[in-house]
């Protein structure tokens, strides 16, 4: 930008150099001619005063060498006078009056044009030029007398004229300093924003968008800077707006659950997030200008794009895809991606993970199918005893007697099971919420044991109870006694006669802990993670026998879940199990199945 400055100050002082010394010339020039006028107009004058005054005396002897020596002083002029033959009559530079070279020449160019008035004539006379001034001295008839010749060195004028130059030199000169010192500040006064500007500008340009110029005039070169400063503030602005939406959307498409693929229109890769690298094992360096085949070994996906490129339609398909150890199941959607002048650009492709939704799926269909196992198992029975009961066996009447024995047991384990499943299905169920009371958890053990005693007093067991725990938890006492009740129970039905159940609660600083422990058959390792599960049984024979459902545990789980609790499993086939729930103190706020 200097440079700028630069050829702007350089330009514009060549300028005024070339009009300063056109200006000197012309005023030199005018100052001389003006000089050699007045000079010339001067000594015409003096010579005609100094003629008629020789005139006046009559005669050229008269002449007194005196006066004319004061008057060429005064006028610093030599004066010579001839009579009318030629010959000297008086001079003021030679002593003796005889003409000299120079004045023989002189009188030579003027020849017989003496009576020409007020003329002069510059002369070079061996290398130095003069300049005469001559006037003819006349008789009162008018005839010719003499001449007077004024005569001067052009060197002593051109001393004048010299002068004229040097002032106009000098005062040229300084005008031209003054004007280059003024230029080049208000050059750059004006050109130091333009500057500052255009590095803006350039700093833009490179993409930094804080760069800012002074805006600190009022007048048109802050124009250009407040316009520059709200041009890079819009930039900056539009630059920053860009950048949280290239965030947002790298940030939505790098975690979004599905898993994205883009491919060009050649097959190359052009973007993937997360999750699709994730599942297809791939790093981000490996996807740099690679085909989709190259990296995706799985047929059925390669399959589905060729189809979209073939096909240039979308398609939706649900594939099953083995991934480490499990195989997961895909709904994979792909689209052509088609420009806005109908180009085509790729194909998009996006892998949903429904595995837990065709879990589900297959849980429902396992439910529905156990649901239907376990009615139809009483209703046979139901049906069979009460046909049998009609083609004639209700005649005897001990058959009778045991049949409808068994048709009511039957008809109790449909009851049960029934209810049981309308239990899980109301905690199952979308805004289930729980009652919840202050209530000392010990006390509500201790309410549910009377329930059971007739069942546990049937098998011999002995119930033994270790209340440690005085707190009392925020909870729900209905639902809580339907836990108390099947876990106590369970440890009577899969305990031996004669067997010992233990129910013991304890406390810390945040929870309440019940403890049911027996010393039953137990359940293997390999079961336990299972028992959880709707309709899951170790012994089925003897679950059914003792009126189980398979869906106690399920609900107990539901309903610990619900109070945001936890419950623990030990056991050791024939030794024993041991369940412990653990409540908080406070109830979490948190609405169970939401
Ligand atoms: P059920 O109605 O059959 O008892 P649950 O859901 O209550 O169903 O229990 C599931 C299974 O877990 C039972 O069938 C039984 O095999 C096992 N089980 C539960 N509690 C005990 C226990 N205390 N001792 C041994 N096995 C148990």
């Amino acid at each position: 930008m200097n440079k700028f400055r630069t050829k702007l100050l350089f330009a514009l002082i060549t300028l005024i150099i070339i009009v300063l010394i056109g200006l000197g010339i012309v005023l030199g020039q005018i100052f001389k001619n003006f000089y050699m006028d007045t000079f010339n107009s001067r000594i015409q004058k003096e010579s005609r005063l100094l003629a008629s005054s020789i005139q006046e005396n009559g005669s050229l002897n008269d002449i007194d060498p005196s006066m004319i020596k004061e008057l060429s002083d005064i006028l610093d002029v030599r004066i010579t006078i001839l009579d009318k033959s030629g010959s000297v009559i008086e001079d003021t530079e030679s002593v003796n009056p005889v003409l000299d070279s120079h004045q023989k020449q002189m009188i030579n160019q003027i020849g017989d044009k003496w009576d020409v008035k007020d003329k002069n004539k510059k002369l070079v006379i061996s290398g130095k030029e003069y300049r005469y001034y001559w006037y003819p001295l006349k008789k009162q008839d008018q005839s010719i007398n003499g001449l007077l010749i004024m005569s001067t060195e052009v060197d002593a004028l051109e001393k004048g004229t010299g002068q004229i130059w040097l002032v106009l030199t000098i005062s040229l000169g300084l005008a031209l300093i003054l004007i280059i010192i003024l230029g080049s500040r208000i050059t750059a006064r004006y050109t130091r924003p333009i500057e500052s500007a255009t590095n803006v500008a350039i700093e833009l340009a490179k993409g930094n968008f804080r760069a800012r110029t002074y805006e600190d005039r009022l007048d048109e070169t802050s124009m250009l800077s407040t316009s520059i400063n709200i041009l890079a503030r819009n930039l900056q602005e539009m630059v920053t707006s860009q950048e949280m939406q290239h965030d947002r959307l790298t940030t939505l498409v790098e975690n979004m659950g599905s898993a994205l693929l883009l491919i060009d229109q050649r097959g190359f890769v052009v973007l993937t997030n997360r999750t699709f690298r994730e599942f297809f094992n791939l790093k981000e360096s490996q996807l740099k200008k690679v085909r989709y085949h190259e990296v995706i070994h799985y047929q059925q996906v390669n399959k589905l794009v060729e189809e979209i490129f073939m096909t240039e339609d979308r398609v939706r398909k649900q594939i099953l895809l083995p991934h480490r150890l499990e195989r997961k199941h895909y709904e994979v959607y792909g689209a052509p991606i088609i420009g806005q002048n109908d180009e085509w650009k790729g194909i998009v492709v996006v892998f949903h993970d429904i595995t837990e939704l065709k879990n589900l799926e297959q849980m429902r269909k396992d439910f529905v199918a156990n649901v239907s196992h376990e009615l139809k198992t009483p209703i046979t029975s139901i049906k069979g005893f009460s046909e049998t009961l009609l083609d004639g066996a209700m005649n005897d009447k001990e058959t009778l007697k045991s049949f409808l024995e068994i048709i009511l047991t039957e008809s109790d384990r449909l009851q049960s099971l029934i209810q049981d499943l309308l239990e899980l299905s109301k905690i199952e169920k979308h805004g289930f919420e729980l009652s919840i009371e202050k209530q000392n958890v010990s006390d509500l053990v201790g309410e549910v044991l009377p329930i059971l005693k007739d069942k546990a007093d049937k098998k011999g067991i002995s119930i033994h109870t270790r209340f440690r725990a005085e707190g009392v938890a925020e909870i729900d006492p209905y639902r809580l006694k339907q836990v108390f009740i099947n876990l106590i129970s369970n440890a009577i039905v899969y305990t031996p006669m004669g067997g010992d159940v233990t129910i013991s609660t304890d406390e810390d600083a945040d929870q309440v802990h019940v403890s049911i422990i027996d010393n039953g058959i137990g359940i293997s390792e390999e079961e336990l993670p299972r028992i959880f599960e709707r309709f899951y049984r170790v012994d089925k024979a003897r679950s059914r026998n003792s009126g189980g459902t398979g869906l106690g545990l399920a609900i107990v789980k539901h309903i610990i879940e619900a109070h945001e609790g936890r419950i623990e499993v030990t056991s050791e086939v024939n030794k024993g199990t041991s369940f412990t729930v653990s409540l908080y103190k406070i109830f979490p706020e948190q609405t169970f199945g939401e």
